[in-house]
């Protein structure tokens, strides 16, 4: 092939992630596919870059060598990187908790927080999943739970919430959605269909006001990652229309749902959480039951106690109640409240968060407490702020 430089055509296809940086990465098969076709290519060089993206993990675009290199030397002419967040910065907490610092890739300079959990958790306690047998093997398993944020800060302004100090600064695209699960993938050298790894959309940001990327990150990691989406969970503070759109995608890509219900009735929810004047507890349960669950599927609901406000033993007496009348599978999560400056709530004695998981599970509804995980470098719940101190 002549690879004179003379042929460096402009093979501008797909839209570009920003004007100057243009990003391979986060986009879905069918416009590499495009992309491919427009350079003359054909559209089975699109699932060559597919593979090299999402299944080798290459971040450099001269290193996908199954394209032709003058190809790739015209998509490099043309500004197109491979362009996956990468981790700058890492904290490890004595759990074996890390935060990353994960740099976004639109030129801003902006990182996000995304937490790996070794030994799962974050959600996902006491469904069941943990009753799979080792492999008898050299190397073991590696069993954790990957935090993903949707969004740099966060716009709804929950009370209690540490990103909430953030405002909202911006929407991540769908590739530095996925992006932070591939950094941490291979950083841990985790191998899908092997390893199991949850993924927990909970980090910094509402997703379903990100939902068109928050989705399309989602697709990725299923059809092209190889995840499945039944060991997802996506978390929302409640954006009906977000759950009403959730509802309505088919069962092999939709994850699972955790709502962030945190309080026992609209009187301490709207104070808490001012987005609850806005979808009110009857709107949130309404638009949840439009969601076709699978078999087994739970929904899940998020409670953090905070102490003396939302944990005495009348409140999750109020709580079961509104479970059992709502009539559908669900758990309840219990999240002790975790402090950050410049919020005063109290965190609850352990003994009020024991008696509130009683009463719940004496009622019938299924309650775990949600250890917390890496405090101690601002890991936990709530407490992802783009920060570089501990
Ligand atoms: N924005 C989404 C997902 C991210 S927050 C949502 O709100 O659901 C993930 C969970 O952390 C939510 O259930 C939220 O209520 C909880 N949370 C927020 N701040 C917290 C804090 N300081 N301590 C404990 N949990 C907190
Ligand atoms: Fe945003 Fe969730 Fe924090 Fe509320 S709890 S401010 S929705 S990140």
């Amino acid at each position: 092939m002549n690879e004179d430089s003379s042929q460096l055509v402009s093979i501008d296809a797909a839209e570009p992630a920003s004007e100057s940086r243009k990003a391979l990465f986060g986009l879905e098969a069918e416009a590499l596919a495009a992309l491919m076709v427009k350079a003359g290519e054909p559209a089975w060089r699109g699932r060559q870059l597919t593979e090299a993206l999402y299944r080798q993990r290459i971040t450099d675009l001269n290193e996908i060598t199954t394209l032709p290199k003058l190809l790739r030397q015209r998509l490099t002419a043309d500004g197109w990187q491979v362009g996956r967040p990468e981790i700058v910065q890492v904290f490890q907490s004595a759990d074996g908790t890390e935060r990353y610092l994960v740099q976004c890739w639109d030129g801003d300079g902006l990182t996000v927080e995304t937490v790996w959990m070794p030994d799962g958790d974050g959600g996902e306690t006491g469904d069941g999943s943990d009753a799979e047998t080792e492999e008898d093997d050299a190397k073991p398993r590696q069993r954790a739970t990957i935090c993903v944020s949707s969004q740099v800060g966060c716009a709804v302004n929950c009370q209690f919430c540490l990103t909430a100090k953030l405002g909202l600064q911006r929407n991540l695209s769908a590739g530095e959605i996925a992006g932070q699960v591939l950094a941490v993938f291979a950083r841990h050298g985790v191998e899908v269909g092997r390893d199991r790894v949850n993924l927990v959309f909970m980090g910094m940001g509402e997703p379903f006001l990100n939902y068109d990327n928050f989705m399309a990150a989602a697709r990725l990691l299923v059809r092209e990652v190889g995840l499945s989406p039944q060991r997802m969970t996506v978390s929302t503070s409640g954006i009906v229309p977000g759950i009403e759109r959730i509802a309505q995608e088919p069962p092999e890509l939709r994850p699972k749902l955790a709502i962030s219900l945190n309080a026992p009735n609209d009187a301490i929810r709207g104070e808490i959480m001012p987005i609850n004047r806005k979808w009110p507890i009857a709107a949130l349960i309404e638009a949840v039951r439009q969601v076709k669950l699978r078999p087994r599927e739970r929904i899940t609901f998020e409670y953090v106690l905070l102490g003396g406000v939302t944990d005495r033993p009348e409140h999750a007496v109020e709580v079961t109640r509104l479970i059992r009348r709502m009539g559908l599978p669900a758990k309840v999560n219990l999240i002790a409240w975790n402090p950050g400056p410049g919020i005063a709530y109290a965190t609850p004695q352990p003994e009020a968060v024991e008696a509130f998981r009683r009463i719940l599970a004496e009622a019938g509804v299924p309650a775990y407490v949600r250890k917390p995980r890496g405090r101690d470098i601002y890991a936990a719940c709530g407490q992802l702020k783009r920060t570089v101190e501990t």
